[in-house]
């Protein structure tokens, strides 16, 4: 069972990316993205889609 997430930027809190990710792991992502608000690569974590 997939679980379909957004990833949220870190520093302005936009949702700028939609994926899916494993239930079974328990563990939140966190990925260096670009962030179109920002202007920048920043940190995005996992949150509710
Ligand atoms: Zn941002």
């Amino acid at each position: 069972m997939r679980e379909v997430i957004a990833l949220k930027c870190s520093k302005c809190g936009n949702k700028n990316y939609y994926t899916t990710k494993n239930k079974d792991k328990k563990a939140k992502l966190v990925l260096k993205k670009y962030c179109p608000k920002c202007n920048t690569h920043t940190e995005h974590q996992e949150t509710k889609a």
